[in-house]
């Protein structure tokens, strides 16, 4: 009986809610090609990106929820327009052999304690460490450090005869980026609110970009897969679909949707933001899961998937400052959904591809959450 059912899951459901894995691709594939610069300043690669993800909304018949869909924000960035090392004459690749960062993060007195090598050259500290740190493109000071750059310390050379160092970094203070809103009637304006990121680590040099699928074009992917299924029939709730610039310079264009809403945040019944979402091979995590204005969802979403079993495992966080519902969730019912487990790329790497992002557990992750807030019409008994 329970193989019957699971096999009537399989091909029923996927009709009515009808998710397009084939158009989630192509818009993973779109955020992640080359000339978006992953999504970054240093060539309008976020602004790129933002005229593509205006278009996609007007297609899906979404109505702006600001004036031509855009909210400005406005935050410090930088970017590495070229990204060049050579010491004693050997040339090291960029992000595998070394990589740039802001030094006021990097070049703490605890971090520069911890490096196995370090010399210090014109102001630039120069690290050898174990494994190179991820990378961030957060702000920096840099008056007074300007970067650092840590090398793998095994080919970190014991003597510096020799350094030419081509880097340029891009800094902007008070760079214009833009959160990209739209939104669909319901029958009531409660309002469930969709969020994603859509912005991204941008370039080390002119050879190496990030191409941020997991990290977020599959998350902005799958709100417009559900804003393209909603949007010609009339949903009980008015949906709100949030895409979010600066994230990775620190949450910058939740901050502002948050602190200069463009809709009453007391109406809003949830907010969803959905961050890292190729994955999935164990389930999915829910931070701000046990909120007293949150808890009920989340329970809902257990009760559900005890019963139809459509992903492996759901664990339940905390809240934390860790992706765009943060700032939200002291106005309004918030949680954070991720997938956890394979397959995807790497983290803020640049094989974060296109490729590697499997797609295979999302019709299932997507159908809970759908599920959950009773926008499954098979699955919501
Ligand atoms: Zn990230």
């Amino acid at each position: 009986m329970r193989k019957l059912l699971f096999v009537a899951l399989l091909f029923v459901p996927m009709m009515s809610i009808a998710q397009d894995t084939a158009y989630v691709r192509s818009v993973i594939s779109r955020l992640t090609a080359p000339d978006m610069y992953g999504r970054g300043c240093g060539r309008s690669g976020d602004s790129i990106a933002a005229e593509y993800l205006r278009a996609e909304m007007r297609a899906a018949g979404l109505r702006p929820l600001v004036p031509n869909y855009w909210q400005s924000v406005y935050y410090d960035v930088y970017d590495i327009d070229s990204c060049e090392l050579s010491i004693n004459g050997r040339k090291y690749e960029p992000y595998k052999e070394f990589r740039v960062y802001s030094a006021k993060r990097y070049a703490t007195p605890e971090r520069l304690k911890k490096a196995r090598h370090k010399k210090q050259i014109d102001n630039v500290w120069y690290l050898g460490v174990d494994k190179l740190h991820t990378y961030s493109p957060v702000s920096g000071d840099y008056n007074r450090h300007p970067y650092c750059v840590e090398i793998v310390d095994s080919l970190f050379p014991r003597k510096i005869k020799q350094l030419n160092d081509n880097i340029d970094l891009i800094h902007n203070s008070g760079y214009k980026s833009q959160n990209v809103m739209g939104f669909i009637k319901g029958e009531t304006d409660t309002m469930i609110v969709f969020t994603a990121h859509y912005d991204h680590c941008g370039t080390m040099g002119r050879e190496v970009y990030f191409p941020g699928a997991h990290d977020n074009a599959s998350g902005v992917a799958a709100l417009l897969d559900i804003a393209r299924m909603k949007a010609y029939t009339n949903p009980h709730y008015t949906l709100v679909f949030m895409l979010f610039c600066g994230e990775e310079s620190g949450l910058k264009g939740s901050m502002e949707a948050a602190e200069n809403p463009p809709v009453d945040l007391s109406k809003v019944k949830l907010l969803i933001n959905i961050d890292l979402f190729c994955g999935g091979a164990d389930g999915l995590m829910v931070f701000n899961a046990n909120a007293t204005n949150t808890k009920g969802w989340i329970d809902r979403l257990e009760t559900i998937n005890n019963k139809w079993q459509l992903v492996p495992n759901i664990k339940r966080r905390d809240n934390s400052p860790n992706s765009d519902h943060y700032h939200f969730s002291s106005h309004c019912p918030a949680v954070y959904i991720l997938s956890i487990g394979q397959p995807y790329g790497g983290y803020h790497d640049p094989d974060d591809t296109c490729e590697r992002c499997g797609l295979q557990h999302y019709p299932n992750n997507l159908r809970l959450i759908l599920a959950m807030l009773g926008m499954d019409f098979n699955l919501d008994k």
